[in-house]
């Protein structure tokens, strides 16, 4: 048992993403902050603390912040879905995330595209050893059924549903491999805190025409069914292997 440790952090964006996973969780503690319900339990021996982040980056940059200021997170991990951006990755799949950018910052001419302004940076690395672990995890879960992809993953506040909008992605930003909407705000602030964190997105959709009819179906029936399992090996193996 390591319950000593600083707790785990686990962000979800939307229920439908979070129901499975609190399942895994035993001895749970619910505390109310700033409209957030914060489960404060177990998890294969380790301190956890599950939380729906709400959707897009501020809510997650104020979930993120309250997880390491609140609840001394020592690290955080996003489990969500997203759309597929990269024409390797399909509905279905599994990507975990190695950086992460805002796709639609832009202080262009002041700093370069993409730069978060003061910082020198776009692109905010997940920690290796975490996100390493996490596609082993993704592999051994899903194994034959569809892909686990790692790479780059763009976030922004929006909600890409058109195929212009996401060829656009594309041509822009050839090495994403997903869009979503709140990552890159974990990773600037876990950045900030100095707290190693990794994203897991199943992908939901294509970002295209057919975006929104994909999407419910897929979060319950598919994503938070893999998002249980590659959670759950993924603390077993930090607990016991
Ligand atoms: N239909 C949902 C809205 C979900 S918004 C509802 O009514 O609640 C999309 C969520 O899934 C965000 O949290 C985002 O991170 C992720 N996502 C999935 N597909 C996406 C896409 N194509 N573009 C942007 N975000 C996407």
């Amino acid at each position: 048992m390591k319950t000593g440790a600083a707790p785990i952090a686990i962000l979800s964006a939307i229920h439908e993403e979070q129901h499975a996973l609190l399942a895994l969780v035993d001895d749970v503690e619910r505390i109310e902050i700033a409209g957030r319900q914060f489960h404060c339990g177990q998890l294969h021996g380790r301190s956890v603390v599950l939380v729906l982040s709400g959707i897009g980056k501020v809510a997650a940059a104020a979930t993120a912040t309250l997880l390491v200021d609140r609840f001394a997170a020592g690290e955080l991990l996003f489990i969500g879905v997203a759309g597929g951006l990269h024409a390797d990755v399909a509905v279905g799949d599994v990507v975990v995330a190695r950086s992460l950018l805002q796709h639609d910052m832009d202080a262009s001419p002041l700093f370069p595209r993409y730069e978060v302004p003061l910082t020198g940076r776009s692109h905010f690395d997940a920690d290796l050893q975490r996100a390493t672990a996490l596609a082993h995890s993704a592999r051994r879960c899903v194994a034959g059924t569809c892909r686990v992809h790692e790479g780059l993953v763009v976030s922004g506040d929006r909600f890409v549903s058109s195929a212009a909008e996401s060829a656009a992605l594309r041509k822009a930003l050839p090495d994403a491999l997903a869009v979503e909407m709140e990552g890159a705000a974990v990773a600037q602030v876990c950045s900030d805190f100095g707290r190693p964190f990794a994203v897991l997105r199943s992908i939901s959709d294509r970002a295209d025409d057919a975006a929104h009819v994909d999407f419910s179906r897929f979060v319950a029936d598919v994503a938070s069914v893999h998002a249980r399992a590659i959670v759950d090996d993924w603390m077993f193996g930090r607990s016991n292997r």
